[in-house]
């Protein structure tokens, strides 16, 4: 789960991670009052989970509260890469004299845990990365021993921070670690840490990613969620147990078990081809146990799925046999009635196939085709979601 900006300086805060005073507004006269309560010039900041917000226009300097009104008003509801703006971080204002980066992320790749940092920071570090790599300093960080002041030094020295600097880097480095293990976030940024006109090192930005694997050990996570986020049938699949995931494309997708979603994904991708349509809308695997409860909870939320045009529900019968996936499917239909209003291809395979696929048949339902194979399914469901 990716945070907003001012829950990572929440817990930045938490940890000891310097970041300025400020506080949430979701309107302009909010943003005025949390801007008289700083009591200084501020920085109005769109949180939206996206980077790249100061490029878009969605942080904004403000002198005065009223500046600060301005500055919101025209933030909030600003779009910046897809994600609307629906509240802002009203911050204390730093002079900046430079700009750093620093980060700890999960590495897969190399099975480990990794620190990296840059005296490059405040911009798009990927093109940093891209265009110096020498100036992206990269420090595998053991699991067990962790960051201790030694290591942080150490990075701050790799990263050629300067030494004026490096005491307080090395300090905020620590804490930022301690965001890291503390909290099971797979990634913590900064960018920028800022040294101000004054001396002192803030982190002025602030990303995280908090490992949902762990979410059982936090409680306190829970309240993190965003009940406003821009999914919310990944949300209402969640809440139903069902693993849904969203894609680009017009041909639904209902299968059993992980591996027949994905091939079943597969062969639509190549039949939406064939019609020149895009492919996958979704896929939605409703895991073992197809009831008609299960399966109506699943075929509403791939109904409510305003790009779905069609839907194969690809089924292989094990433990929950053919006969009641159908049973499950004519009365799923039942039960959505009226919501269920696109065109349904059905592939049944495995146990007590016959007996399912008499099921289906002698329901009738209008909406329903049912298919031998699986690429006929995908190919019938192509075609209906291409209207060819
Ligand atoms: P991002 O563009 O989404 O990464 O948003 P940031 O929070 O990093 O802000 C973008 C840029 O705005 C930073 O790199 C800074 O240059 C500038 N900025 C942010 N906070 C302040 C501040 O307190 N004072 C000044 N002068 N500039 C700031
Ligand atoms: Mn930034």
């Amino acid at each position: 789960m990716d945070l907003f900006e001012h829950q990572a300086r929440d817990l930045f805060a938490a940890h000891g991670v310097p970041v300025p005073s400020g506080s949430v507004a979701k309107t302009p006269e909010e943003a005025r009052e949390a801007a008289v309560r700083v009591g200084r010039p501020v920085v109005v900041k769109a949180q939206v989970k996206t980077g790249g917000r100061g490029k878009a226009g969605g942080v904004k300097l403000a002198n005065t509260p009223d500046e600060a009104e301005e500055a919101a008003d025209a933030i909030l509801g600003m779009d910046i890469k897809g994600h609307t703006v629906h509240k802002v971080l009203v911050t204390e204002a730093s002079k900046i004299a430079e700009e750093y980066y620093v980060s700890f992320l999960l590495d897969r790749s190399n099975r480990t845990f990794l620190a990296m940092a840059s005296v490059e920071g405040g911009m798009d570090i990927e093109q940093v990365a891209a265009t110096k790599p020498d100036a992206l300093a990269r420090i595998e960080v053991d699991a067990i021993a962790g960051v201790d002041l030694a290591k942080a030094h150490e990075i701050v020295t790799a990263a050629r921070f300067p030494e004026a600097v490096a005491d307080q880097a090395a300090d905020a480095i620590v804490a930022l670690w301690a965001v890291f293990t503390g909290e099971d976030a797979t990634l913590v940024e900064v960018n920028p840490l800022a040294l101000t006109e004054s001396g002192e090192v803030i982190a002025l930005d602030g990303k995280i990613t908090l490992d949902g694997n762990a979410a059982f050990r936090h409680p306190a996570h829970a309240e993190l969620v965003d009940a406003g986020d821009g999914a919310p049938l990944e949300r209402r699949a969640q809440e139903k147990g069902l693993n849904y995931v969203k894609l680009d494309g017009d041909v639904g997708v209902i299968g059993n078990g992980a591996g027949l979603v994905m091939s079943t994904l597969d062969v639509v991708a190549q039949a939406s081809e064939t019609y020149g349509g895009p492919g996958p809308a979704n896929f939605l695997d409703i895991g073992g146990g197809a009831s008609a409860v299960v399966m109506a909870d699943g075929l509403e939320i791939i109904l409510g799925d305003p790009g779905v045009r069609s839907v194969f529900v690809n089924v292989f019968g094990g433990i929950t046999a053919c006969d009641a996936v159908a049973t499950g499917i004519v009365q799923a239909l039942g039960l959505l009635g009226d919501r269920a209003h696109k065109p349904l291809v059905v592939r049944l395979d495995g146990n007590s196939v016959e007996l399912g696929r008499k099921i289906l048949a002698d329901a009738g339902h209008p909406l329903v085709t049912l298919a031998e194979t699986m690429d006929t399914a995908a190919s019938e469901a192509a075609r209906l979601a291409a209207g060819k």
